[in-house]
C-alpha cells in the first residue's frame, strides 16, 4: 500500500475548522510581546542579493501532513501483554525541533527494562532521533517501518527549529504536559546546536529578515498555546533596520537567527548514523497492536505519527497540511526573508536550500489529501515573485557585511510562536 492510500484510509472524518492558515496569511499575526523600536542611526545600507523567483524556476510543489493533537504529542509507556510499547508521536508542525529531546526521554523510559533490544516504528525525524537515542544508550535497535526518507513526512517539512508550531491547544495542557514539553525542547535545542557545528547534517544558523511597515512586532507570532508566561519571555535579539538600511519593500526589516534544517540531508545523515552504529531498518506496515507480538523485541517505541490514528486507534489525531512549492536552488541567496507589498494580502516567503528556494506555506486542518492545491500555489508563487522583484539590487555586488553586537543569546523561549 502506498503512503497515499494509506493515509486516505486513515478513517479520518473532516475535521471543520477549516483554512486556518490556507491563502492569505500575515507576516506577522499576534504579538506576545512588543518590543521598543531602537533609535536609528544612520548606517550603511546592507545588500542582499535578490532571488530570483519566476515561474519557470519553480521545479516541484510538495504536501505533507502534520500529525497534531488539541493535547499535544504523546509520551508514555504502556503494557500489551509482554510487550513494553512507548508512544513518541503527535508533533504537529514542530517534529524536527522536538524529535532530539522526546527520543531522550522515550529512550531513558526504555532502560527501565533489562533487556537492551529495541524496536522502534517509523524512520521520519521522530523514529530516527529516538532510535539514536537508544543506541547512544547502549540498545541494539531495529527500525520497522512503511517508508524510509525521502519518503516521510519529516522529508516535507520546511523545517525550521519551531518547537510550539502547530503542537498544542491552550485550553488542553496538563501541568504534567508542559513539563514534557520543556525537557523536550531544551534537550533538542542543545542537540541541534551541537549539530550545527557538525558538516554533513545540514543544521545551521541562518539570518531571517521580517519585513514590515510596523517594526514593534516581536519575533514569532503564530500561537504557542501561552507555553511560557508573559513575564518570562525573553525576546530573541532582533535587529531592527530602518528605512533606507535594508534591501526590502518596506519600511523596516527585523532580523533575527534562524535554526534551520535541512531535511533531505539531515534525514538521511539521521539513517547513515543509525546503520554506522549497528541497526537495522526493517520495511514492513503494521495493521494492529497485535501485529506487534510477532517482533523479537521486548520495548517498542511507537513513532509512527498518523499512522497512529489507525494503529493504536487514536483519534484525536488529525492532519494539518501544508504545502511547499520549490524553485531551483540559488546558493548566493543566504537569508530567510517574509514580507507583504502594501497592496497585497499574500504574505511571500523564501527559505533558501540546497534542494531548492523554498516558496509559501500552507496549515489546513482536518485535510488529508496530498494533492497539491493549485490555488494557493498560484497565490504563494505570484506573491513571492511581485515582493521579492521589489528588493533594491545590490550595488557594485557588495555582500552582506555587517553585523551589530549581539545582545543577547537567544533562549529558547524566542522560539515560541515560530510558524512551522
Ligand atoms: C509543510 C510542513 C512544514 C513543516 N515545518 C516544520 C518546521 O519548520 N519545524 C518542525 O519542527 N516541524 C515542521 N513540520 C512538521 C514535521 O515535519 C512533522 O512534525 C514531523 O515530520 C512528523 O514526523 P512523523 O514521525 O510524525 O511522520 P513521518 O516523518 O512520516 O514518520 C512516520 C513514520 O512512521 C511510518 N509509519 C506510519 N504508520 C505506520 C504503520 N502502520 N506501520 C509501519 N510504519 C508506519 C511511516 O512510514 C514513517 O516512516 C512541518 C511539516 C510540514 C508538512
Amino acid at each position: 500500500m502506498d503512503r497515499r492510500h494509506f493515509f486516505k484510509t486513515g478513517g479520518m472524518a473532516l475535521a471543520g475548522f477549516g483554512l486556518a492558515g490556507c491563502g492569505p496569511k500575515k507576516v506577522i499575526q499576534t504579538a506576545p510581546t512588543r518590543q521598543a523600536v531602537p533609535a536609528f542611526a544612520p548606517r550603511p545600507a546592507i545588500d542582499l542579493t535578490p532571488p530570483r523567483i519566476t515561474w519557470d524556476r519553480v521545479i516541484r510543489t510538495t504536501i505533507g501532513l502534520r500529525p497534531h493533537r488539541d493535547s499535544g504529542f504523546v509520551l508514555k509507556g504502556m503494557k500489551f501483554d509482554d510487550k513494553t510499547v512507548i508512544h513518541d508521536y503527535g508533533f504537529g508542525g514542530a517534529g524536527m525541533s522536538l524529535a532530539w529531546g522526546c527520543g531522550a526521554m522515550a529512550a531513558d523510559m526504555a532502560l527501565e527494562q533489562g533487556d537492551r533490544r529495541a524496536a522502534v516504528l517509523g524512520c521520519g525525524s521522530p523514529g530516527l532521533t529516538a532510535a539514536r537515542q537508544l543506541q547512544r544508550r547502549g540498545f541494539a535497535v531495529t527500525i520497522y517501518t512503511l517508508a524510509v526518507p525521502p519518503y516521510t513526512t519529516s522529508n516535507m517539512s520546511s523545517a525550521g527549529f519551531t518547537p510550539t508550531a502547530g503542537l498544542v491547544s491552550a485550553e488542553q495542557r496538563t501541568p504534567a504536559w508542559d513539563a514534557q514539553f520543556r525537557q523536550a525542547a531544551e534537550i533538542s535545542y542543545r542537540q541541534l546546536q551541537l549539530l550545527a557545528g557538525a558538516p554533513g547534517y545540514g543544521v545551521y544558523w541562518i539570518d531571517n529578515y521580517n519585513a514590515t511597515d510596523d517594526p514593534t512586532l516581536p519575533v514569532g507570532g503564530g500561537p504557542d498555546g501561552d507555553l511560557v508566561p508573559e513575564h518570562l519571555r525573553t525576546g530573541r535579539d532582533r535587529e531592527v533596520l530602518g528605512p533606507g538600511e535594508h534591501p526590502f519593500p518596506t519600511k523596516y526589516a527585523i532580523r533575527t537567527q534562524a535554526l534551520a534544517i535541512e531535511p533531505s540531508i539531515y534525514l538521511d545523515a539521521l539513517v547513515r548514523d543509525f546503520l554506522l552504529f549497528g541497526g537495522k531498518i526493517v520495511i514492513r506496515k503494521f495493521d494492529t497492536p497485535r501485529d506487534l507480538m510477532s517482533l523479537n523485541e521486548p520495548v517498542i517505541i511507537n513513532c509512527t505519527g498518523l499512522g497512529s490514528k489507525t494503529l493504536f486507534n487514536d483519534d484525536e489525531l488529525v492532519p494539518i497540511r501544508g504545502q511547499l512549492t520549490v524553485c531551483i536552488p540559488q546558493p548566493e541567496v543566504h537569508y530567510r526573508a517574509s514580507g507583504r507589498l502594501l497592496n497585497s494580502t499574500i504574505n511571500a516567503s523564501i527559505n533558501p536550500r540546497s534542494d531548492g528556494l523554498v516558496i509559501g506555506n500552507m496549515q489546513e486542518r482536518g485535510n488529508w489529501s496530498l494533492e497539491p492545491n493549485e490555488e494557493v500555489r498560484q497565490q504563494n508563487v505570484s506573491a513571492a515573485i511581485a515582493f521579492f522583484a521589489a528588493m533594491r539590487a545590490p550595488t557594485g555586488g557588495v555582500r552582506l557585511t555587517r553585523s551589530a553586537p549581539v545582545r543577547a543569546t537567544p533562549s529558547l523561549e524566542s522560539f515560541y510562536g515560530e510558524e512551522s
